[in-house]
């Protein structure tokens, strides 16, 4: 009698051990669904908001620039290569959207991105504020030599419209 009492006390243990370790362990489950806050995101559908003053790709709105090489002298790493030329003679001086004349042409302003560091000391300098670091982390290219951006390129231009327009 007393050995039939001892396995249903044993059956019991043993139930209670089983309904308390689910419990428990359904417990850790339900915090990490519903109390902590998840850590990853699902890009690219949802897209992480950068801080305002993240450096991200640079961006030049060529039309504002005034060739001056202020930005190329300033750059600790020498990546970005400007070339101009004088304006033809009797062409319309235009102004920057600051105010200050256009007297060269810009025939090439190019960054070599694999080189860049972000350390936005170009970008401080520009007197006329027409290159900037954009938000745009979305670059990347299968070789080295696809990192240089020429900035006068129909598809770098193409680039810049969307981050102006977004
Ligand atoms: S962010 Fe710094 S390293 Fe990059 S182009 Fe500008 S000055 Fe050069
Ligand atoms: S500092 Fe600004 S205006 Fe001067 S060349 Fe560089 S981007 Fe153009």
């Amino acid at each position: 009698m007393s050995t039939q009492a001892g396995s249903v006390r044993e059956y019991f243990s043993a139930l209670f051990d089983a309904i308390t370790s689910t419990a428990r362990a359904m417990y850790v489950t339900f915090k990490y669904v519903w109390a902590v806050k998840p850590v990853s995101i699902e890009y690219p559908e949802v897209r992480e908001v950068l801080p305002d003053r993240a450096r991200m790709r640079l961006f030049n709105d060529v039309l504002n620039c005034i060739s001056c090489t202020q930005c190329a002298m300033a750059c600790p790493v020498d990546c970005i290569y400007i070339a101009s030329e004088k304006m033809p003679e009797g062409a319309e001086i235009k102004k920057t959207s600051n105010g200050q004349a256009i007297r060269l042409k810009l025939t090439q302003f190019t960054i070599d991105t694999a080189l860049c560091c972000y350390c936005g000391l170009c970008t401080t300098v520009c007197p006329t504020e027409c290159l900037t670091h954009s938000h745009d982390y979305e670059f990347s290219q299968y070789t080295v030599d696809h990192m240089k951006y020429d900035y006068l390129a129909p598809d770098v231009i193409a680039w810049r419209d969307r981050i102006v327009k977004s």
